[in-house]
């Protein structure tokens, strides 16, 4: 599997129109192996963004994108008070699109919303009684 060297047709972040390709091991996801690329948080952590830019408008990627004077990848969360700027572009955090870790949060969701379903069908009162009636021996009256 190539996993997307070829074809990719992602526009880079930086500079118009220069085809970015994986070139390493590193750009990408070791969890789906699709192509990643690491940006600096402000607190000076790596992030992984997807390469591709989003939507000027897509208030989903709420990432900001840039190249510093270092030529260095950076990435900070779009707010009211600090909106997207000219030089900036729209991103999506890594996290937010990766296949295996939205398929973990939409079963882990899944499973928190059956639960819930379940506690609101079972009303409290009914479990105490009946456990107090079982200790006693009886049955409940019906
Ligand atoms: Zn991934």
């Amino acid at each position: 599997m190539t996993r997307g060297r070829h074809g990719h047709t992602a526009r880079p972040y930086g500079g118009p129109r220069k085809v970015w390709h994986p070139t390493s091991e590193d750009d990408f996801c070791e969890r789906c192996g699709l192509p990643i690329r690491w940006a600096w948080t402000e607190a000076n952590k790596k992030m992984p963004v997807d390469p591709d830019e989003a939507d000027r408008d897509d208030a989903a990627a709420n990432l900001a994108v840039w190249r510093n004077h270092l030529r260095r990848l950076c990435v900070r969360v779009i707010t009211a008070e600090r909106p997207l700027l000219g030089f900036e572009h729209r991103g999506i955090p890594h996290f937010a699109t990766c296949p295996p870790l939205v398929a973990e949060r939409d079963a882990k969701r899944a499973v928190r919303e059956s639960r819930r379903a379940a506690a609101a069908a079972t009303p409290d009162v009914t479990e105490p009684e009946q456990l107090r009636a079982a200790r006693r021996g009886e049955d409940l009256p019906s």
